[in-house]
């Protein structure tokens, strides 16, 4: 096993020049792009990288890099060994040094297949060719909808991977974001007014492996439990990790706010949320904004495994009291469903994710939470919920049940362990 994989890093490399040297052969006339990419490893890339472009994943058996220079969009994948994915994986986004210690793995990864997104981006003239389509022929063609919308401009934003744009369609009427406002449903009949290139979109570092799942286009599809149980009592199903559909996703830092080392994780993160959380998240998203509030991902899908490294940094730095009342033990965290998301949020151009300092932003959490059951979201841990959730008011951790299920936990007022019948004693 370990052989033949150090067989194929070793031919990989003999073939590296040919494959870099047809990366800079397939370029398309119309757009400026690089002749070619001089760049044998990860970290080589990561020097020339524009920093605001960069995308990465880690699949099973490879490291993905993506970014944007001069104008030009490159996607690099990197073959990685068992050994190398586990590092990988098990590296902790809670870690001060987690950037540092990633770059230190994939630095020195050699690059095997290197394509030019380009050729994937679409001329100004085929932009200008949609002009007058409908929703419908697009959602057609490939294009995926369900990143968002603005409905005051009727702007969507839509991908036909792996690039974003915003399409901004024709409405005779204006809609509404009802509480049943389906996005793809509602774009069918409207006629596009225009079309803007927006960047890299969620899919670019989606690739084929031989351990890629087959993909799922139905909502109903993803064989998981929406209004699973996890908390003290109740571990992770198992087999929940190898079932459910995580997707990548990334943070938009708005224009003009400012990260430091504390924060910069927003930025350069690669969140990891199930497919249809992450949907209804960026919808909820897009629903804040137009109303002045800039929620980004803070936290989402964490493994096992990451859960028993954040435990044990957390024992040594703080000890073990305040760790058994601010971290949950391994197996037992929801946000190993996928289906938790903590936020943190943006208030006048600064970045607020202290815990204390959010649980003050009264305001702004009474909005964002007013609105979270007609996205599918409760309120995790509620105030006055510690005996119940054995959690402290957590104004900032969403768990996302679906629609249906929300709205009958948000109306009656309760837990999750109340309204699945599940109350037992907490512990402490
Ligand atoms: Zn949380």
């Amino acid at each position: 096993m370990r052989t033949k994989q150090l067989f194929a890093l070793l031919l990989a490399a003999v073939c590296l020049c040919a494959v870099l040297a047809a990366c800079g052969n397939r370029n398309t006339p119309t757009t400026p792009v690089a002749d070619s990419l001089n760049v044998t490893t990860i970290g080589e890339a990561m020097e020339i990288a524009e920093e605001d472009t960069v995308q990465f994943s880690t699949y099973e058996n490879a490291f993905v890099y993506v970014f944007g220079k001069d104008g030009t969009y490159w996607r690099l994948t990197a073959d990685l060994t068992d050994e190398q994915s586990e590092a990988l994986w098990a590296l902790d986004v809670f870690d001060e040094e987690y950037d540092a210690k990633q770059k230190e793995l994939v630095a020195p990864l050699a690059v095997t297949k290197c394509e030019n997104l380009n050729e994937m981006k679409l001329t100004d003239e085929e932009l200008n060719a949609l002009v007058g389509k409908t929703g419908e022929d697009l959602l057609n063609d490939g294009w995926t909808s369900g990143m968002g919308y603005n409905l005051d401009d009727m702007a969507f934003f839509m991908e036909k991977a792996p690039f974003a744009y915003t399409v901004t369609f024709e409405a005779k009427e204006k809609l509404e974001n009802t509480d049943d406002f389906d996005e793809q449903e509602a774009i069918r009949p409207l006629k596009v007014v225009s079309v803007k290139f927006d960047g890299l979109g969620n899919s670019a570092t989606d690739i084929q492996t031989d351990d890629a799942e087959p993909v799922e286009d139905d909502m109903e599809g993803s064989g998981i439990d929406y209004l699973v149980l996890v908390n003290k009592e109740h571990l992770l199903p198992d087999g929940w990790e190898d079932t459910v559909e995580l997707v990548d996703a990334q943070n938009t830092i708005p224009e003009g706010v400012e990260l430091n080392k504390d924060n910069e994780y927003l930025a350069t993160d690669v969140f990891r949320v199930e497919k249809n959380a992450l949907e209804a998240f960026r919808a909820l998203q897009a629903d804040l904004e137009a109303e002045g509030i800039v929620m980004l991902l803070d936290s989402t899908y964490r493994s096992v495994a990451r859960q028993e490294e954040l435990w044990s940094e957390f024992e040594q730095k703080h000890g073990l009291e305040y760790t058994q009342n601010t971290v949950a033990v391994p197996g037992t965290s929801e946000h190993h469903t996928g289906l938790a998301i903590d936020v943190c949020i943006v208030k006048d151009g600064k970045i607020i994710n202290d815990n204390n300092e959010m649980i003050a932003e009264r305001d702004i959490f009474a909005k964002i939470h007013a609105k979270l059951a007609d996205y599918g979201f409760i309120l995790r841990f509620p105030e006055d919920g510690k005996e119940i959730t054995g959690f402290d008011y957590e104004p900032w951790h969403f768990r996302y049940v679906g629609v249906d299920a929300a709205r009958e936990i948000a109306a009656q007022g309760v837990t999750l362990e109340e309204y699945l019948g599940a109350v037992t004693e907490a512990a402490s």
